[in-house]
């Protein structure tokens, strides 16, 4: 029997859900064009489209957002955020941004450009898109691994450190205007990196003169994965893990919709207060985001994101957050049901390549399953497949992704253990009867890029 490892908390403030019937839930996601990110909220009845901005704050964050000070300039709460970040990540300057993207946006630009290469063990959507922006090029170089979902390695998200020091050669150092380490590997499952990797990338990095950015939206799930599973590291405390892995970086970008706990926020870190960038990335934000001591944030949101920090590295809400997600991998591992696992930190990544051989991946397998779960149980996840990968720019024709993933991304702190069993019954349901499904869906509008969220599509009804 599956083991939950229970809340370390409880609740104060509820929110009520509806559950709509199957007949309703067929009808409105043939009103959203079969398209999840058209449903409206209140028609879900447990929402795992994703776990950013999703997350509950807690007592301490609610009284902290009343203490906000919305002074323009020097506000309260901007320091405490900064007594907060310096003391946690141990760099002197810290640069609050309105989410991750925004991050990007006003870092990359400071030393990437036209001609200029970025490598990652993998990057995000947003992350890549503002590289390109930029007008350098976007590479990954994750370990093989990674790859292969039924393969159970601890750090499935780590860099693959030859393959990185031989495309720094191909290129030429001085081509390579960063390398980014993407904590936890969102992309290949919420996969962690280990502190080993980090370290040798990092070393990689010096040899050849070469920034190392972290991408930091889960680093404090990676750190407690890292406690777990590297031996040289049990000892350590969460704190120490992160002040070794953001020890081997130079900057980072960070998305606090996540491992931060609150609704709404970012940041950027540069170690060294004497860096060259840090004039570049203030004038950079007063254009793009706002006055440096809010960076497009009310001071209500410094306040939040400065408690957050905290409550996001303690280890009794580390090891609940990450047991309610080996709870679910076990239950699925009784049924056999395929996942990318071991499972990782922010979600289960099913295999719906597994769930549908039958459905090429042109008519999206992933997307099946997601309107499946919907149909069953009001559950909304989201494809990270085909469907979400889009065209080829030159071409115009659908691409292949590797995997087929259908991603149930879980909030921080909002669903509890019967959730959790809705969600396995959901899947277990869905998967007895995979094989009565005989076609995918075929898109009848789209955009033309980032897809996926707007896309009209259709069920394909053959002879
Ligand atoms: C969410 C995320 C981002 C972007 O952050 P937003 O707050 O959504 O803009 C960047 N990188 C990673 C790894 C993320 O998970």
């Amino acid at each position: 029997m599956a083991k939950y490892v229970a809340e370390p908390f409880r609740i104060k403030m509820v929110e009520t859900i509806k559950v709509l019937t199957r007949e309703e839930r067929v009808e409105k996601i043939k009103e959203a064009k079969y398209n999840l990110f058209n449903l409206k909220g209140e028609d879900v009845y447990i929402d795992l489209l994703t776990d950013s901005g999703t997350n509950a704050m807690s007592s301490a964050q609610w009284s902290a957002l009343m203490q906000g000070d919305e002074a323009y300039a020097g506000a309260r709460s901007y320091y405490k955020l900064m007594d907060a970040a310096k003391d946690i990540f141990g760099y002197e300057y810290i640069q609050p941004v309105h989410q991750g993207r925004a991050a990007e946006k006003v870092l990359f630009p400071t030393f990437l450009s036209q001609g200029k290469y970025a490598i990652a063990n993998m990057f995000f959507d947003t992350t890549r898109a503002h590289v390109e922006i930029a007008g350098a090029r976007a590479l990954d170089c994750v370990v093989e691994e990674a790859g292969d979902t039924s393969l159970r390695v601890p750090f499935k998200g780590n860099m693959d450190v030859d393959k990185l020091e031989s495309i720094i050669n191909k290129l030429g150092p001085d081509n390579v205007g960063v390398v980014v380490m993407t904590i936890t590997n969102n992309s290949a499952g919420g996969q962690p990196v280990s502190l080993h990797n980090m370290r040798e990338v990092s070393s990689v990095c010096k040899k050849y003169a070469i920034p190392l950015c972290i991408d930091a939206a889960r680093f404090a799930e990676n750190a407690c994965f890292i406690k777990q599973r590297e031996d040289a590291c049990k000892n350590m405390t969460i704190r120490e893990i992160v002040k070794a892995l953001f020890a081997c970086a130079d900057m980072f970008t960070m998305s606090a919709k996540k491992d931060t706990i609150v609704n709404m926020g970012g940041m950027i870190g540069i170690k060294d207060s004497n860096s060259s960038l840090i004039l570049k990335v203030k004038a950079n934000c007063i254009s793009f985001e706002g006055f440096v001591t809010y960076g497009g944030l009310n001071g209500r949101d410094l306040e939040c994101m400065a408690v957050g920090l905290y409550e996001g590295i303690d280890e009794n809400y580390l090891t609940y957050r990450l047991g309610q997600m080996q709870y679910l991998a076990d239950c699925f591992d009784e049924e056999g049901i395929p996942y990318q696992a071991p499972v990782g930190g922010h979600g289960i990544f099913l295999d719906a390549k597994k769930f549908y051989p039958q459905i090429p991946y042109y008519e999206f397998p992933g997307q099946v399953l997601n309107i499946e779960l919907y149909k069953e149980a009001g559950i909304r996840g989201s494809d990270i497949g085909s469907y979400m990968l889009g065209n080829d720019p030159d071409t115009g024709r659908q691409l292949e992704s590797i995997n087929e993933f259908t991603r149930l991304a879980i909030p921080r702190r909002v669903y509890t253990q019967s959730h959790m069993d809705v969600i396995v019954e959901a899947v277990k349901n869905v998967w007895k009867r995979r094989d009565s499904i005989r076609h995918g869906y075929h898109i009848t509008w789209e955009p033309p890029i980032l897809r996926h969220f707007q896309a009209h599509l259709e069920p394909i009804e053959k002879a």
